[in-house]
């Protein structure tokens, strides 16, 4: 647990046993308290247990404000409901559904786990529909009187928001703004299958950048520092990316499977020129490189066809 800012609190989840991959981040207004993006179901006992060093518990939490609803970030969030049915659970009009009935969610993520998926994320429990309040973007929630602006951010995900913390300056942007591990000089972008959409997500960074937030808050991992400096960085990787993926599709050789494996070689290798082999598995890890190539693969192809 760390303090980063007035009632602010850094939760490491300790992703399968590793520091610095999922971040929590638990915020309180006048003894009211909430989770920004509680993580996964397979974290459960680590969450519980740093809830409870702090006396608090999981029945002491009033709310969950979810980014967006990818197993890293909301897929313990039904177990902490069932267990605390007071809790309050804000997430996007689009993923809120899924939320109450994740069938198809888990289907999608079946596909891209497979027989890893129970290890990787444990059980993710449907959510009551009367704890979920849908948003659209726009909203001023309120914890205790701690004021909290949502931004419909999409791009990563279309059913993704950004939670901007009046209090602190801070803006939660779930994975919008990509991964930096402990406010590091490296920024890698976050584009898992199925929804990423490039010009979508530039118009997020945008929308994020105008609200002039103090601080970001990445899940992966933590407070991240020269909000400009960074979504600049994060600009220049990301066409990197997007260039070296499209290349990949026009002349590569293989199929999807070693492309997508080269591309991590090839992202891991250029890592390894700034980075301690410790921090280069918190990259790999939480952004999940090879599957960041399957997102931007399906998004030029999607591109390409129309
Ligand atoms: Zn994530």
């Amino acid at each position: 647990m760390e303090n980063i800012a007035p009632q602010t609190t850094l939760i490491d989840l300790e992703y399968l046993g590793y520091p610095k991959v999922i971040a929590s981040c638990l915020l309180e207004g006048e003894g009211r308290f909430a989770l920004v993006d509680p993580g996964p179901a397979s974290a459960v006992v680590t969450l519980r247990r740093k809830l409870d060093q702090i006396g608090l518990g999981v029945k002491g939490l009033d709310t969950i404000f979810l980014t967006h609803i990818h197993l890293d970030h909301a897929g313990v969030t039904g177990t902490l409901v069932k267990e605390n049915p007071r809790i309050r659970v804000y997430v996007h009009e689009r993923g809120a559904p899924h939320l109450i009935d994740p069938t198809k969610l888990l289907g999608s993520a079946q596909r891209l786990y497979g027989d890893k998926m129970e290890r990787l994320w444990g059980e993710f429990l449907a959510v009551p529909a009367e704890n979920v309040s849908a948003l659209v973007g726009g909203e001023r929630l309120s914890l205790g009187g701690r004021q909290i602006d949502v931004v419909y951010t999409p791009g990563h995900a279309s059913h993704h928001v950004s939670y901007i913390d009046q209090a602190t300056g801070m803006a939660f942007t779930g994975d919008t703004a990509g991964i930096r591990i402990a406010n590091g000089k490296t920024i890698l972008p976050l584009t898992p299958p199925p929804d990423i959409d490039l010009e979508i997500l530039e118009k997020s960074w945008e929308l994020i950048q105008e609200r002039q937030p103090e601080r970001l808050f990445l899940t992966h991992f933590g407070p991240a520092d020269g909000v400009k400096q960074h979504f600049a960085e994060l600009r220049d990787r990301m066409e990197e990316w997007s260039i070296t993926v499209e290349d990949s599709l026009k002349n590569g050789q293989g199929d999807d499977v070693q492309r997508a494996a080269r591309f991590e070689e090839q992202v891991t290798t250029s890592l390894k020129r700034s980075l301690p082999d410790r921090e280069i598995k918190c990259y790999v890890k939480g952004g999940a490189v090879e599957l960041s190539w399957y997102g931007l693969a399906r998004y030029w192809r999607k591109r390409h066809r129309s």
